[in-house]
C-alpha cells in the first residue's frame, strides 16, 4: 500500500521569538515543512560587520545536535568547521598529562564555533522563501489572551505590538516567553544558581598556527574545588573556560589585583600560563557569568505557545549537552508533526512536553553530577582505572552495558533512560571496584563471576 499524503500544513504564519541556535534551527525545520515562519530576535544581525559574539565561543556538539542538524541538510557542512575532539587529556599540577578517550575506536565530541554555527543556520533560514528574520525586535512582555507581542525596536526605540497565531519561545534561559507563562496560575518555576562562575580565557596559537596541546581533545585541568577546560579552535587557539567559586579563599573575590592572577595561575595551570600571554589582562576585561539550572512546567500555554531550548530547560555546560538538548528538542517536534501532522498543534504540543520533560530533568541532574566528575573524580587514578572497567565490560557484553557518558553523548536514548541505566551501573560498579586494584584483575574468574551474576540480575 502507498504511503498516504502527509496532510498540508496550515497556512498560519508561525513565530519564533528568539534567533540563536534552538530558534534559527527550528525556524528552519518549521519552513521546511512549508509553514510561513516569522522570527524576532533581539540582537543585530551577528552576520554583520562589528557584531560582538555572546557567551562561549566554542561548544561541544554531540550525536544529538548532529542528528537534528542532519535533519534540515546543514551536518557535512558544519562537520568540515568542526574539532573532533577524541577524549579527555588531564593537567595535573605538575603538568602531567592523562588521556581517557570519549567512546570507543572512531567516536568523538566536535568542538564547533557557536558564532558560525549560528550564522551558518541564520543563512539557511533566511535562504527558505517563507521565512522572516527580524533582527534588533525585543519582547517586553505578551498578551497571552489576546495573542500579542509586545516589542521595542532597537534601531529606532519604539514599542510596538504584533499579534501572533502560534509562538516558539526560544529566546534563552532569561525567555521573556516563560515570564508571560510564569504569570499565569499554578505556573512551576525553580532556578539554581551555582556557588561558581565562569570566565573565558585563551591559549594562543603556536607559531604557523599550531596548536600548542594536543588538537584532537578536550582539556582539563581539574583541581578539586574548581576547574579549567580549553577546546580547540581552527586557528590553533584553545578557548579556555575557568569554572571557579565566586566567594572563599580560592576564588574570584580572591584574585583581585593582576600579581594575584599570575601568582594564582603559576602555582595551580603552571603548564597552561606559559600559552596564556594574555591572561591577565583578559582575566579583568572578561566578564564573569553565572551557571544556573532553570525548571519550569507547563511548556506550552493554551495551544499556542511552546517554548524550547534553555527558555525551558537551562542546564549548566558540564555534559556540554544544552545545545544538543536543544536542538533534540527540534528533532522531536518534526518528528511529531510527521507522526500527527501539521495541523495537530494542540496534540504536537501537549505530546512534546510529556515527552521531553522528563528527559530535560535528567539532562539537569547529569549536568551537575558531570560537574564532580569534571572538577574532581578524573582527577582520581581509581576513577579513571573504574573506566577502563566499563570499557572493557562494553567490550564483554555489548548490547547489555553502554557507558553513561556514552549513552548520552553517542546515542539517541532519552536521557531519563540513559541516566536511570547509568545510576543502575554505578551501583554494579561500586560493588564491583573492590575487588579490581589493576586492569588485569578484571580478568580474575572471582570478578568475572560476580559480574556475569550483576548482569544476569
Ligand atoms: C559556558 C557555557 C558552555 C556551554 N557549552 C556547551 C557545549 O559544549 N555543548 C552544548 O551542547 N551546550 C553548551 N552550552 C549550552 C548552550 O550554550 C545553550 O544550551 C544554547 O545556547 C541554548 O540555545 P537557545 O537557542 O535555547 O538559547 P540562546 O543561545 O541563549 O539563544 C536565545 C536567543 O534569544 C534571544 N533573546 C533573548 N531574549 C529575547 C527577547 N526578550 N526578545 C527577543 N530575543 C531574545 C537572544 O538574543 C538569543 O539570540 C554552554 C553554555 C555555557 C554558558
Amino acid at each position: 500500500m502507498p504511503t498516504p499524503a502527509p496532510p498540508l500544513p496550515a497556512a498560519e504564519p508561525l513565530t519564533v521569538m528568539g534567533a540563536g541556535l534552538v530558534g534559527s534551527l527550528l525556524s528552519l525545520y518549521l519552513a521546511r515543512r512549508g509553514h510561513p515562519v516569522q522570527v524576532f530576535e533581539r540582537r543585530a544581525d551577528p552576520r554583520r560587520a562589528g557584531f560582538q559574539e555572546g557567551r562561549s565561543i566554542n561548544l561541544a556538539l554531540s550525536d544529538r545536535g548532529w542528528r537534528a542538524l542532519e535533519g534540515v541538510g546543514v551536518a557535512d557542512d558544519i562537520r568540515r568547521v568542526g574539532i573532533p575532539m577524541t577524549g579527555r587529556v588531564m593537567h595535573d599540577p605538575q603538568g602531567a598529562l592523562t588521556r581517557q578517550p570519549y567512546g570507543q575506536e572512531g567516536q568523538a565530541i566536535y568542538s564547533v564555533n557557536r558564532g558560525h554555527l549560528n550564522r551558518r543556520l541564520l543563512d539557511l533560514a533566511e535562504a527558505q522563501p517563507n521565512v522572516r528574520l527580524r533582527f534588533g525586535q525585543q519582547c517586553l512582555g505578551i498578551d497571552l489572551k489576546a495573542r500579542t507581542l509586545h516589542l521595542r525596536d532597537a534601531a529606532t526605540q519604539q514599542e510596538h505590538p504584533a499579534p501572533y497565531a502560534r509562538l516558539f519561545g526560544t529566546d534563552g534561559a532569561f525567555s521573556a516567553v516563560r515570564g508571560a507563562l510564569q504569570k499565569t496560575d499554578r505556573y512551576d518555576y525553580s532556578q539554581d544558581y551555582l556557588e561558581y562562575g565562569y570566565k573565558e580565557l585563551t591559549i594562543e596559537a603556536g607559531p604557523d598556527g599550531a596548536w600548542q596541546l594536543e588538537k584532537n581533545a578536550l582539556h582539563i585541568w581539574p583541581r578539586g574545588q574548581y576547574l579549567m577546560i580549553a577546546l580547540p579552535n581552527l586557528d590553533g587557539s584553545f578557548n579556555c573556560t575557568l569554572y571557579f567559586p565566586f566567594e572563599g579563599p580560592e576564588s574570584f573575590a580572591a584574585l583581585q589585583t593582576p600579581a594575584d592572577v599570575a601568582d594564582f595561575f603559576a602555582r595551580v595551570f603552571p603548564d597552561a600560563v606559559p600559552l596564556m600571554p594574555r591572561l591577565t589582562t583578559e582575566y579583568f576585561h572578561n566578564p564573569t557569568s553565572s551557571l544556573v539550572t532553570i525548571r519550569c512546567f507547563p511548556w506550552k500555554h493554551a495551544d499556542d505557545v511552546l517554548l524550547l531550548g534553555d527558555a525551558s530547560h537551562a542546564i549548566v555546560p558540564f555534559y556540554g549537552q544544552g545545545m544538543n538538548a536543544g536542538f533534540e528538542d527540534c528533532s522531536v517536534l518534526n518528528e511529531l508533526l510527521d507522526r500527527l501532522g501539521d495541523a495537530a498543534w494542540p496534540a504536537v504540543f501537549a505530546e512534546f512536553q510529556t515527552q521531553r520533560k522528563p528527559n530535560a530533568d535528567a539532562m539537569a541532574d547529569l549536568a551537575l553530577y558531570n560537574f564532580a566528575e569534571m572538577r574532581d573524580r578524573v582527577a582520581d587514578p581509581r576513577f579513571l582505572l573504574q573506566k577502563k572497567i566499563e570499557a572493557k565490560i562494553a567490550a564483554q557484553y555489548p548490547g547489555r552495558w553502554t557507558p553513561l557518558y556514552s549513552q548520552v553523548t553517542f546515542s539517541h536514548t532519552p536521557y531519563a533512560e540513559a541516566w536511570a541505566a547509568g545510576q543502575r551501573q554505578d551501583a554494579v560498579m561500586a560493588r564491583l571496584m573492590p575487588h579490581i586494584h589493576t586492569e588485569a584483575d578484571f580478568d580474575q574468574p572471582a570478578v568475572q563471576a560476580q559480574l556475569a551474576q550483576e548482569l544476569a540480575g
